[in-house]
């Protein structure tokens, strides 16, 4: 088997990872980035499906994503808009289809009422929330020992309101039933958004793309660190103490002073590390689960629902796909809508076949935008729930309680190993853009350990 020694190597060439691996290479450190997959970029991946260019993974960009848009600027990455002209889609409870602008969904006055009083207190316990430690709150155990659906039941009992509040937490970004997790995890990820505002704000969160592709990031950040980026090797086995660590691959032995694990905390456990990982991991990582989404891209001969002087926005809690927009690619021709349908109704969708899959989906499109949506001439579901190397979408979350629990050591290192990923974030958790803050942050950790240990390593 090959060995290979470094100052640092890092498990996972995702947007954490490289970012991380860069920083450490910039202080004059030695790195190794191993990587499971035959690609980098993790949960980002551009691809061709049928000739079309779609986003399988991760791809919008927001306003307040700083450490994001400053990586895709210092690549030269070009960024674009989302289509946005015209009238977004409400489908309500009795299945009538309404167009609206602006960001309240067009409910009667007196939802409207509830809903806008409801947002404004959730921005004001937002704000009260540090989302790099929302469990310094002092009301934090009990917010994490609430439902978010029950919270927001416990305000009103108007079901309409509580389905459009609860969805922009829940099948949109936790992706998980919103009885499962807690008004706490629901508050940070407004928080890490700036507001639960933003979060429901599509032209904030949704804002842009990257021209040819958001892997580009992964991509450009791996071509810099040239052959000390390693496919196909997914680490079984992680050797670990006072002197180092010690990475064995199905090929390859690494022996560095630290590791950097950068991927999904639900994959903590496919590597056996030696001696186990403490008792306060073992517990924690227990209670951190994946969200599940299906990501759905339909491509047309033409983007037709703009001609009716339709935005492509698209949003309902009764239909299969909660919300849809306009994705066509940069100066193509063809229109691509994309849908998403969230938790239990992913779950039951993958109880049927294929067809009738598909079938379900568009039909759910149908309603926003007509029944030309019915006939893509590319059709295609992302679907991480298989991938074995993430194990759903988008991102992990604590379950009920743990956040306050253990939600302080999630990002503690354990000896030499450290923890990089979109999913123990605060601002930009669950996002791209938290990935890359949690890559430098490591990093600096990581020189900063040097340092005090009289290493040598040099500010980048
Ligand atoms: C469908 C979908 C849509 C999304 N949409 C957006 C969006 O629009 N905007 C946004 O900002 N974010 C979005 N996200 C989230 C975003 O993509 C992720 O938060 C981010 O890419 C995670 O980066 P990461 O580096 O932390 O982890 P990952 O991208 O998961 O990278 C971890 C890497 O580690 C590797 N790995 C795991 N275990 C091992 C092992 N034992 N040995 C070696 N390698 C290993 C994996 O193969 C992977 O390549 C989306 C995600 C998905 C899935």
């Amino acid at each position: 088997m090959a060995e290979i020694t470094r100052d640092v190597l890092i498990v996972g060439a995702g947007a954490a990872g490289l970012t991380a691996a860069n920083d450490l290479r910039k202080a004059g450190l030695s790195v190794a980035v191993l990587e499971a997959r035959d690609r980098v970029g993790g949960r980002l991946w551009t691809d061709v499906i049928d000739g079309a260019m779609l986003e399988l993974g991760g791809q919008w960009v927001s306003p307040d994503q700083d450490a994001l848009k400053d990586t895709i600027d210092e690549l030269g990455l070009e960024t674009y808009s989302r289509y946005r002209e015209g009238d977004s889609v409400y489908v309500g409870p009795d299945g009538q289809v309404h167009r609206f602008t602006g960001e309240m969904f067009p409910v009667s006055p007196e939802t409207e009422r509830v809903i806008a009083e409801i947002t404004e207190r959730l921005d004001a316990m937002v704000a009260q929330i540090d989302p790099d430690r929302p469990w310094e709150h002092p009301q934090a155990k009990e917010w994490d020992s609430v439902t978010w659906d029950a919270w927001l039941r416990q305000q009103t009992d108007d079901d309409e309101a509580v389905r459009n509040l609860a969805f922009a937490t829940g099948s949109a970004m936790l992706t998980k039933p919103t009885h499962t997790f807690s008004l706490l995890q629901s508050l940070l990820m407004a928080a890490s958004a700036g507001s639960y505002s933003n979060l429901v704000d599509a032209d904030f969160i949704l804002d842009k793309r990257v021209a040819g592709g958001l892997q580009q990031v992964p991509i450009l950040l791996a071509e810099r660190l040239g052959d000390d980026v390693l496919l196909n090797q997914p680490v079984r086995t992680l050797e670990w103490g006072a002197d180092g660590v010690t990475a064995t691959t199905d090929e390859l032995t690494v022996r560095a002073r630290y590791a950097i694990l950068a991927h999904a905390p639900v994959l903590y456990d496919r590597i056996s590390f030696v001696p186990p990982l403490p008792r306060r991991q073992h517990q924690m990582h227990q209670h951190l689960s994946m969200g599940f989404v299906i990501k759905v891209h339909a491509v047309y001969e033409t983007p037709f629902w703009r001609e009716q002087g339709l935005s492509g926005t698209a949003f309902s809690p009764y239909e299969l796909a909660h919300e849809a927009y306009d994705n066509t690619n940069h100066g193509d021709d063809r229109g691509t809508l994309v849908g998403f349908v969230s938790d239990q109704n992913a779950d039951d969708l993958f109880a049927l076949t294929d067809e009738e899959r598909r079938e379900r989906i568009l039909d759910s499109l149908s309603h926003y935008y007509g029944s030309e949506a019915k006939n893509p001439v590319v059709y295609y579901e992302s679907d991480w729930g298989t991938e074995e190397w993430t194990r759903g979408a988008y991102a992990a979350s604590f379950d009920m309680g743990g956040l306050h629990r253990y939600g302080a050591d999630l990002r503690t290192p354990v000896g030499p190993i450290h923890f990089a990923c979109s999913d123990l974030a605060g601002a930009g958790f669950q996002h791209v853009d938290g990935a890359i803050r949690m890559g430098h942050l490591v990093a600096s950790n990581i020189v900063e350990s040097t340092r005090d240990a009289g290493e040598t390593a040099e500010v980048g």
